[in-house]
């Protein structure tokens, strides 16, 4: 039985509270009438806001080259035994094509940081041309960095609508630590402003079990993503990559998803129209961790359509799922994951969170 305390902490945040201490006492959750009550409660609430549906987003990692050296990243900047890569515009209109035959009516343009001309021409180039190819029917979120209020707008003009900046850490010390060359929070931060006030459909999201990082901290993130307002949310658990600072940091796996899993449900019930993603990283230390990370109230997956030559090239932690995996057999394995919980997927759907729709103009 859930005690008394965990049960009005549940109902209170299930009614709109957004005390510090009530997320907390429901992160903490682990045994299973704990955790099935406030996944059932979250769960509850995906249904009744964004419906029991997948939404689906073709996931192109286009670039491994990044500027920056975030001690918890696989493709850092100082890490020599990456092989880089940067997909010619070709290949990554291809990609989109293939997501679009897919049925993914969005996709994800992922790559690492870069700040120079070169690098904000060539994503000009790539959104035009796949503009062009797929007539515009295609959603298209950027995953590419702290930038510019200029460049995001030239973005925004050349056909991005949706951008995804995760802050890693709403704790400005945590934060500091974790990106020595780069340790200012607050300029991050207000890049979510500027992506708001271009127009973008936008998304922030944490490292959920880094070390040094407490229960009240990661209360404090869901807090974070409400204050935000934002539309989009996506998480995952730490998971230690060998050629990083962080390699021989203490790291327990089931405790990791335990975390991930609860994170994902009170992001659920303090944003409910928000689209949460069940991500790779929760996949990767569980076999079932997508589908849990549904039944825990998200409601967003991100396929990977890259080609299959770029997949191990692309690692930010050790153990990622899928490397071998080509798109179509992605796309099978996918489809039972989400009919084995019962849910269907929305092929052919944008799927933008009604929380963003409602602020904007369909884009
Ligand atoms: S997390 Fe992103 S910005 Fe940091 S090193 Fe990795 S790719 Fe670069």
């Amino acid at each position: 039985m859930s005690s008394p305390g965990f049960t009005s902490a549940l109902e209170r945040i299930g009614n709109g509270g957004q005390d510090p201490s009530d997320l907390e006492a429901l992160l903490a959750a682990q045994d299973r009438s704990r955790v099935d009550a406030l996944h059932s409660a979250a769960y509850a609430v995906k249904k009744r806001e964004v419906g029991l549906v997948a939404r689906l987003r073709g996931l192109i990692e286009w670039s491994n080259t990044c500027a920056r050296n975030c001690t918890y990243c696989g493709i850092r900047r100082d890490n020599p035994g990456v092989e880089r890569y940067t997909l010619e515009v070709e290949e990554i209109v291809a990609a989109a094509y293939r997501a679009r035959e897919f049925g993914y009516a969005s996709i994800v343009l992922q790559g690492g940081e870069r700040q120079d001309p070169a690098h904000t021409e060539r994503v000009v180039k790539l959104l035009l041309k796949i503009h062009a190819a797929t007539g515009g029917e295609l959603g298209v979120t950027l995953s590419v960095g702290e930038q510019d209020r200029s460049v995001l707008r030239r973005w925004r003009q050349a056909g991005a609508h949706r951008y995804l900046l995760r802050m890693e850490t709403s704790d400005r010390d945590l934060y500091a630590r974790l990106h020595p060359d780069h340790p200012d929070w607050e300029k991050r931060r207000r890049c979510l402003d500027d992506l708001r006030d271009e127009g973008y459909q936008v998304g922030t999201g944490v490292m959920i079990g880094l070390p040094g990082q407490s229960l009240a901290s990661l209360a404090r993130d869901l807090l974070f993503f409400a204050t935000q307002d934002v539309d989009m949310i996506g998480m995952g658990p730490f998971i230690p990559h060998a050629d990083t600072p962080l390699a021989a940091a203490d790291f327990d796996s089931e405790r990791q998803v335990r975390l991930a899993l609860n994170m994902i449900a009170c992001a659920r019930l303090l944003l409910p129209d928000a689209n949460i993603a069940s991500t790779t990283a929760l996949q990767a230390l569980h076999c079932r961790g997508r589908e849990r990370g549904l039944l825990a109230g998200a409601n967003v997956m991100m396929p990977n359509v890259t080609g299959l030559r770029y997949r191990t090239a692309y690692q930010l932690y050790d153990g990622k799922p899928s490397l071998d995996e080509d798109a179509a057999s992605s796309r099978r394995q996918l489809e039972r994951s989400v009919a084995a919980i019962g849910e269907t997927i929305g092929y052919g759907e944008r799927g933008d969170a009604p929380r963003a729709l409602a602020r904007l103009p369909r884009p």
